[in-house]
């Protein structure tokens, strides 16, 4: 195969077809890389599907770099809706945000404040004009402080991982499902040369791409790499409710709320998270999960549990993402990041540039692979 500058393309093996093995695979393909695109499952059947998918910059205010990075996602996925269309996946119907607790209270109103001061929209509300005008169902007081983040959205996870890999496929790239990758061969100079598959596939190729969610140091260590990771479970559980209720992606207190299609929503709370360890049965975490969001959306009352499922966020240990080589094992790169549903289109096309260019974009600067040593 040719790359757009028509000079022979290198092989590439994206290994995990989540979001963010999705938009690698997705910017290389339309680039003109031949794409071999693996699986120990189905794409987008991982924590992809299990996230509570919201897009957002008003939680990632911890480090100014990181911030502008999840800016930098947010509208790397306006940009996607406008190339591969937006039906199915994107709902860029913004985001709200109260709770009941004083303390807790002054420090969103702060960070609300915050985000106002670095060019991010926010609009000021109260619980009686957002079910006047936005969310008639929801029920809160009417005098309590609420904050609309206008620019947010919700994604489909599964739904856009299908399209991105309908189009790699498209455009002449390979796919490996329901098959692992096992090894990852190296040459003399340490350089990557071949994936083993649990299928006994031996496959030549001149990159391979660690995007394997929650499993990337598993797959890290196959090139004798340690990627440290946290180990960091949530609980997100979908309801069966038609008409849904809400329009929108809700932070109410105590729980997370968002519509999931039109007679599904999904459900999750931190403070249900932190049951998880406690050996709390899934059902009855979503039973809890069920009950408080009744509690905000009395509406709620006649739907029902359809599915609960605990996932594991990918996160590195300091909490960021780690993208791009690692130049220790030339051809080896990653893309592992918790926020991936936020940041994958922006890892995406940060990461194909990479590959193809050399080119290492300043926005990665602080989540480089080699600040984990050796
Ligand atoms: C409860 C919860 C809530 C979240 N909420 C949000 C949110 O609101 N907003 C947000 O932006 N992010 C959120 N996240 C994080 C987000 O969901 C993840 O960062 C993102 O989905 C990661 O995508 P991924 O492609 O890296 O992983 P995955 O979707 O898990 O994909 C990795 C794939 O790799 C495959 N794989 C693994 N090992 C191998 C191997 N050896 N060979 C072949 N294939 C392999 C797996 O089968 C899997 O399909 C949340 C996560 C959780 C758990």
């Amino acid at each position: 195969m040719r790359d757009e500058s028509g000079k022979r393309s290198r092989r590439v093996a994206v290994v995990g077809v989540g979001i963010l093995g999705a938009c690698v695979g997705w910017n290389l393909a339309r680039r003109g890389a031949e794409v071999v695109l693996i699986d120990a499952g189905r794409p987008g059947e991982g924590v992809t599907d299990w996230s509570f998918s919201w897009v957002n910059a008003s939680n990632k205010t911890v480090t100014r770099p990181y911030f502008d990075l999840n800016v930098a996602g947010m509208a790397a996925h306006r940009e996607l809706a406008g190339i591969i269309g937006p039906d199915s996946w994107w709902y860029p119907s913004g985001h709200l945000r109260w709770t009941d607790d004083p303390a807790a209270e002054a420090k969103f109103l702060k960070t609300a404040e915050l985000l106002g001061s670095w060019g991010y929209r926010v609009e000021a509300s109260t619980g009686a004009e957002v079910r006047r005008r936005l969310e008639p169902a929801l029920a809160l007081p009417d005098e309590v402080p609420v904050v609309l983040y206008p620019d947010e959205a919700w994604v489909h996870g599964r739904h856009l991982v299908d399209r991105l890999v309908g189009q790699v496929v498209a455009a002449g790239g390979e796919l490996r499902f329901r098959t692992e990758v096992r090894d990852i061969g190296t040459g003399a100079d340490g350089s990557v040369r071949t994936v083993v598959l649990s299928d006994s596939n031996r496959l030549a190729v001149d990159i391979v791409v660690n995007a394997a969610g929650p499993r990337a140091s598993q797959v890290a260590g196959l090139v004798a790499r340690q990627l440290p990771m946290r180990r960091e479970p949530g609980v997100v559980t979908r309801i069966d409710c038609a008409p849904v209720p809400i329009h929108r992606t809700v932070h109410a207190p105590h729980i997370e709320m968002r519509p999931d299609g039109d007679v599904s929503m999904v459900l999750h709370s931190r403070e249900t998270d932190a049951l998880i360890d406690t050996g709390e049965e899934p059902a009855e975490l979503a039973r809890l999960l069920h009950e408080l969001a009744r509690h905000v959306i009395p509406d709620l009352a006649n739907s029902r549990i359809a599915q609960a499922q605990v996932a594991f966020r990918p996160i590195p240990a300091d909490g960021f993402p780690s993208v791009g080589a690692v130049p220790s094992v030339p051809g080896y790169y990653e893309a592992v990041s918790h926020s991936g549903i936020t940041l994958g289109p922006v890892i995406g096309r940060l990461l194909a540039a990479e590959i193809l260019d050399g080119a290492r974009d300043e926005l990665l600067a602080d989540f480089r692979p080699e600040r984990f040593p050796a």
